[in-house]
This record gives structure tokens, sequence and C-alpha cells, in this order.
């Protein structure tokens, strides 16, 4: 569902990826482990084109752009790139909910606004998610009557609400007081068991290990090691996996 081949981004002199090859199954859960700095939020954002890569190519589903062709107009440039972009939906470190709105405005906000889908649709649905996220009765509150683990999954739930082919989690906890991160943690738990396709960018190992697919483990702009949880993170075959791992455990 998901394929990366050769990506590359630099920052001025600072060669952040370096050519990062992945693929990721549909319903699959892929998770992204490595020091700070190696380039796994840069990974995220190249999916979800917030950040244009270099070169190297992107495909989810049936949407695939090849960076090093954009067109040199910035306009068919953006055209090219906003349906990769619609096919992912990305939770970010901290919900950026709009506060003057409650929850379901929240979540039906994109659905409507963006997809133009009915009103009464989009309602039908947000009610759906956000009992799967354990707020059904949080439905007419506003952000600021909620805790942070509570904002984090109306965030979730707005993700999905607009359909994503994929789910980007970057770093969805890190954020959060440590007890409110469990509940964030199982509600991203579920989505894997219900057969969403997830990316995920954490630095909780034991949760990458409980949920993960693939792990794979960045350093310096480029995949060192990947399979699966018990291979990345239970039995490592690099060394500087094993440093990794041993510095954070
Ligand atoms: P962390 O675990 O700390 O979030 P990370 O592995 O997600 O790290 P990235 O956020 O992808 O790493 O950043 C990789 C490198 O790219 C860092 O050196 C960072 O300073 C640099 N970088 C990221 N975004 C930008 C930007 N917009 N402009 C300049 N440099 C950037």
């Amino acid at each position: 569902l998901v394929e990366v081949r050769g990506l590359e981004k630099s920052f001025g002199d600072n060669r952040v990826l370096q050519g990062v090859d992945f693929a990721a199954d549909a319903g699959t859960t892929t998770v992204l482990i490595g020091p700070s700095g190696s380039g796994k939020t840069t990974i995220l954002r190249s999916l979800n084109v917030l950040e244009v890569p270099d070169t190297g190519t992107v495909r989810i589903d049936d949407v695939e752009v090849d960076f090093a062709a954009l067109p040199h107009r910035a306009k068919a440039a953006r055209a090219r790139t906003s349906r990769l972009r619609s096919q992912s939906g990305m939770v970010f470190q901290s919900h950026q909910l709009f506060p003057h709105k409650t929850v379901l405005e929240n979540v039906i906000e994109g659905p409507v606004q963006v997809q133009r889908r009915p009103r009464e649709d989009a309602v039908a649905d947000a009610r759906r998610l956000l009992d799967q996220v354990g707020l059904s009765e949080k439905a007419d509150q506003h952000p600021f009557e909620l805790s942070g683990g509570q904002q984090q999954r109306v965030g979730i739930a707005r993700a999905l609400a607009l359909k994503p082919k994929v789910v980007l989690f970057d770093e969805p906890t890190s954020a959060l007081d440590p007890e409110l991160v469990g509940e964030v943690l199982d509600v991203i738990k579920d989505l894997a068991t219900e057969g969403w396709t997830t990316v995920i960018v954490t630095h909780e190992i034991r949760f990458a290990e409980q949920v993960a697919d693939q792990v794979l483990f960045l350093d310096g702009g480029v995949v060192v090691e990947r399979g699966t949880s018990a291979q990345v993170i239970g039995d490592p075959a690099q060394e500087r996996t094993r440093q990794f791992l041993k510095r954070i455990l």
C-alpha cells in the first residue's frame, strides 16, 4: 500500500535523508525508531508532502509521485502532490484542534469543508469515530474542557474522519503527561486491529514492540535495520541498533 524509494532530503548542508526505501502492506503497522535527528519525522512529513523531498518516489495506494520529476511550475507541482497528500492523515505531537469549535465540529471540519461531504454523513461518521476513541460523551464540549490525552484522541478521530489510506503518527504521546500516554497508545493499538494502515514515529519502544508488524531503525538518514519487532528490538543484528536500544531501554 505504501512504497518509498530512494528518498533524499537536505536542509542546506544537512543531508537528513540519504536514500530511504521501505514498503508497508495494507493493514499493517510500521514503526520508525532511531536517535534524535535521524530523519524519522522528515520521512513522515515527506509521505504527507509537508516536506518536499529532493528526490525519490512515494506511492500510497494508486497515487505515486516521483519528486525528481516534479513539474517546475509551482501550480502543476502542487496539483501533483496534493493528491498524494490526501491519501494520508497526520496526527501531530500535540493536537492542533480549533479551540472555539466543539469536539464534534472539529472532527467534521475536514470532511465537510475540504471533502464537501454531506454534513449528516460526516456527523454520523464522527460520532462513530468518537465512540471508537472513547469520547462519545464529549462530543459537544470544547477542547479546553478535555485532558491532553483526550484532546490527542480527538486529533486521532479527526485524522480518521478524512478516511485516509494510511494514518501517520508523529510522536503522538511525547507532549503528554506520563499518566496520559497509555490511553492514547491503546487507541492507536485498536486501530491496528481494526485494519488501519499506520506509520508511527515513537520513542515508546515497549509500545513499538507490541504493535509493530515492521520496525525500521534509522540512523543518519538511512534505514540501518528493518524487520519484525522481535528481530529489530528483541534481537538486533546491527551494533548501532544495539547501542541505541541500550541507551533508551
Ligand atoms: P526527533 O526524534 O528528535 O524528532 P527525527 O529523527 O524525527 O528526530 P527529523 O525531525 O526528521 O529527525 O530531523 C532530522 C534533521 O533535519 C535534524 O537535524 C533537524 O534539525 C533537521 N531539520 C528538520 N526539519 C528542518 C527544517 N524545516 N529546516 C532545517 N532543518 C530541519
